[in-house]
């Protein structure tokens, strides 16, 4: 099982690859390809970082990262990180809503993990805790959607649960509005990869959060297949209403 030195590298490798994110935007005379192509640098050098970092601190662990090469020998591995070098890709540069994911999964479960939300100043892991840094008084609940799902998914919550719904970008992003207390629920109807949710979701569970496919059912990783359908990261109290609004048995 993950220990105190596997949390603290999540941490780290997080917040190190956003500094180095970050200095890029900085820089964009670094960025020898233009501006253009910022994204681009961005999660090459990202995912260069952090695959360096991991196989020096843990060279026997296998990497799954969005910028790699799938390595079959993970479905047999006991101890696998699943990475997002750079989420949100396409706001990094235009706005705050990018992040870096890192998680440790064991037996299917994230049992460590960090993400780095640089625009926020601020890297969660799954140790310490997390805790909520803003609370909200208020009947409907917030909930946050994707921007390419506002349409479907925010119409569902709003009609179904009376939420008042927004979308970002950055799967990242949206959870941790959640970690922090900012809203109430993140909602994804439509599919997704195990790098955009995996972290988020080790953070989210260890801060006292629930996280679970759209039915309500249980979250797998480091799966054959890596894309997932749907994610719930909400309040304990929200995971009934939405689930039953998601799976359209309300
Ligand atoms: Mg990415």
């Amino acid at each position: 099982m993950a220990d105190s030195s596997d949390h603290a590298l999540a941490a780290r490798v997080a917040a190190e690859t956003g500094e180095l994110l970050v200095r890029l935007l900085e820089n964009p005379a670094a960025n020898g390809r233009g501006w253009h192509s910022i994204e681009y640098t961005g999660d090459r050098s990202a995912h260069e970082f952090i695959m360096r970092e991991l196989g020096r601190e843990r060279p026997d662990d296998i990497v799954l990262s969005e910028e790699g090469r799938d390595d079959p020998a993970r479905l047999a591995s006991d101890r696998v990180w699943i990475v997002d070098p750079l989420d949100g890709s396409s706001d990094f540069g235009w706005s705050d809503h990018w992040s870096v994911h890192v998680a440790l999964v064991e037996n299917g479960k994230p049992t460590a993990g960090a993400v780095s939300v640089p625009g926020w100043d601020t890297t969660w892991a799954t140790e310490p805790t997390p805790k909520p840094i803003m609370s909200r008084v208020g009947e409907r609940p917030r909930i946050l959607v994707s921007r390419s799902r506002r349409h479907i998914d925010g119409r569902l919550l709003a009609e179904g649960l009376g939420a008042e719904v927004m979308a970002v970008g950055s799967a990242g992003v949206k959870a941790m509005a959640v970690v922090r207390g900012e809203v109430d629920a993140y909602v994804h109807g439509g599919g997704l990869y195990e790098w955009d949710s995996c972290a988020p979701v080790a953070v989210a569970e260890a801060a006292g959060l629930v996280a679970c496919r759209l039915d309500g059912s249980e979250l797998w990783f480091n799966k054959d297949d890596p894309w997932s359908p749907g994610l719930v990261i909400c309040k304990p109290e929200l995971v009934e209403g939405i689930t039953m609004v998601m799976s359209g048995r309300r």
